[in-house]
């Protein structure tokens, strides 16, 4: 088959690599229905990781079950089903506790981006529709994988109630679907920072009551005045820059909750400065398996559509123009289909 391997900064590549096969009894092999790029991908497509060596890219997934390894037993072939992009498996505390991005046994899943992949725990990892669903529903289910699972997370984590003053920093996939996340948690107000049209637009029709174009102390300003000098009860950081992440912790009222779920470059907190704000921390690599089998329902029965989020589609062999579209923000997420 071939696939997609990021060698360096700008230099993404479709080519041909070995098609995956089972290596322990626990893993399952998909067919993809869909796959796409992540904002993620793009940091080290900026050449803000270091790459030492061609990486094989994607993490996002939703597919055909080919073949199960001969010890699962959740899943069996011809099943549809979607996965995170860790592995779990959903049995060990920390599993059991919602955090199955820190599982005992994760193993981080990569080269999504290809039409054939190997995922690790099958059992703990994999969750399957009851039907091979419609291929209009394929985008939501895919957008289920990673960025609904991690805006619902952001949600989840900053604490989002019935009747809160939700503000979402960060307009990309996942602070969009973070509002939408929010709306079906019952927030009462949503703010959405953003400054381009098309995805305002898109916050709107996923929940967003307001809008603020203004950036760092300019947006906690708008924030403060916005809500009576208070601020707001949840904050979700969906970036992962210091400025995002100062926003964020400003924009909350002392008491608020404060997610963040945009892998840190280059954050540094100050202790003494944190004190002093008094808001709740929580974020990390969103446990998007807890929250599978609602995400999937909700998708099934036409009560959220998250696969709106997918604004450019591709066949899978133009990968390349995936990431430029991203990179560029000319696309706010590339769907790839094999
Ligand atoms: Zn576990």
């Amino acid at each position: 088959m071939r696939g997609t391997v990021l060698y360096g900064p700008g230099d993404v590549r479709f080519e041909e690599r070995a098609t995956p096969t089972i290596v322990d009894p626990t893993d399952a092999i998909i067919r993809l229905s869909a796959t796409c790029v992540c904002g993620s991908d793009l940091w080290p497509y900026r050449g803000l990781n270091a790459a030492s060596e061609p990486s094989p890219m994607g993490h996002e997934y939703c597919g055909i079950v080919e073949e199960a390894g001969r010890a699962v037993k959740t899943v069996t072939r011809g099943q549809f089903v979607v996965g995170s992009f860790a592995a779990s498996d959903n049995t060990c505390p920390h599993c059991r506790a919602g955090y199955h991005t820190s599982c005992a046994h994760r193993q981080w899943v990569v080269g999504a981006q290809a039409p054939v992949l190997r995922v690790p725990l099958a059992d703990g990892t994999l969750v399957a529709t009851p039907d091979v669903p419609s291929a209009e529903l394929v985008p939501g289910f895919l957008a289920v994988s990673d960025v609904l699972g991690t805006g619902w997370f952001a949600a989840d984590a900053a604490n989002v109630k019935p009747g809160a003053t939700v503000v979402v920093v960060g307009d990309g996939a996942v602070g969009l679907l973070g509002v939408l996340a929010a709306r079906q948690m019952g927030a009462q107000r949503i703010i959405a920072m953003s400054r381009h049209d098309k995805r305002q637009e898109l916050a709107r029709e996923f929940g967003a009551t307001d809008i603020v174009t203004e950036r760092g102390d300019a947006g906690v300003d708008r924030i403060i005045d916005m809500t009576h000098g208070v601020g707001a009860d949840s904050v979700l950081e969906c970036v992962g820059t210091q400025e995002s992440m100062m926003q964020a912790i400003h924009a909350a009222r002392p008491g608020g909750y404060v997610s963040y779920v945009g892998v840190p470059h280059g954050v540094q907190l100050d202790g003494q400065q944190l004190f002093f704000e008094h808001v709740h921390l929580h974020g990390g690599p969103a446990p998007v398996r807890r929250y599978l089998s609602e995400l999937i329902d909700l998708v099934l029965n036409g009560k959220i559509n998250p696969g709106k989020v997918f604004d450019l589609t591709l066949p899978l062999d133009q990968v390349a123009e995936g990431y430029r579209a991203m990179d560029e923000r000319r696309a706010i997420k590339a769907l790839l289909r094999p």
